[in-house]
């Protein structure tokens, strides 16, 4: 075989290495990962805070209510007892009982408000929970799967470059400098030859460059500077 189809080859194959390696980079960064759930859990946490403050405020309201409630009860008692006679005071006792009262509307509506809120807000909370517990199944699934193709990448991975070492071994060591010097700086460094023409700059060989492609020397593109190979 010669130099040039060898050198072909190893390329072949050290493009697939790096796509493996690009691959298995990419599926590394994915491991354990928890970026969207560590979110979804923060936006659960700030909703049962809400939830738990709406909680706090409605049943606030409602100790309120029963304080008033009390406090009715006893003024009006006290009003309809008969044991108070003084018209002023007993006006007085009217009026108290009068706020009282307007008071408890108010917070009973408030109250009221709350709760709709607390139960919106719960809705929430749940929704939330279920949604944190299907990404966190379909994370752990993800997260297995992210394992099995990783170890499967690095099975490939050491079996490309074993078969890489067994190539360069029978590589002459010149040519192989020669082509890692320009994969340095560009991805192909063996360029195919169909027709004449360099098929990475696109440009025609002269005869006598062809001439020695044809004849198994190692040639570069005069122009590109890749090692030609004619298929
Ligand atoms: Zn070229």
């Amino acid at each position: 075989m010669g130099v040039a189809k060898q050198l072909y080859q190893l390329q072949e194959l050290d493009l697939e290495i790096e796509s493996s390696e690009q691959a298995l980079s990419q599926k590394s960064s994915q491991l354990g990962d928890r970026q969207v759930l560590d979110r979804v859990q923060a936006e659960l946490a700030a909703k049962q805070q809400q939830l738990d403050e709406l909680r706090r405020k409605q049943h606030s309201s409602e100790w309120e209510i029963d304080d008033l409630t009390a406090k009715i009860k006893t003024t009006e008692e006290q009003l309809y007892s008969g044991r108070i006679s003084n018209p002023k005071e007993l006006s007085g006792l009217q009026q108290e009982a009068t706020m009282l009262k307007t008071r408890r509307d108010q917070l009973e509506t408030q109250a009221l408000e709350l709760m709709e809120q607390a139960d919106l807000a719960a809705t929430g909370v749940a929704t939330t929970s279920n949604e944190l517990k299907q990404l966190e199944d379909d994370w752990h699934h993800q997260q297995q799967q992210l394992s099995t193709e990783i170890e499967q990448l690095n099975g490939k991975l050491s079996e490309l470059k074993n078969k890489r070492n067994s190539m360069l071994a029978g590589l002459d060591p010149q040519a192989v400098t020669s082509y890692e010097n320009i994969r340095k700086q560009k991805t192909q460094a063996v360029a195919k030859v169909e027709q004449g023409i360099c098929q990475a700059c696109r440009i025609s060989l002269a005869f006598s460059a062809l001439q020695q492609v044809k004849s198994d020397n190692l040639v570069q593109c005069s122009s590109c500077g890749r090692i030609l190979f004619l298929p």
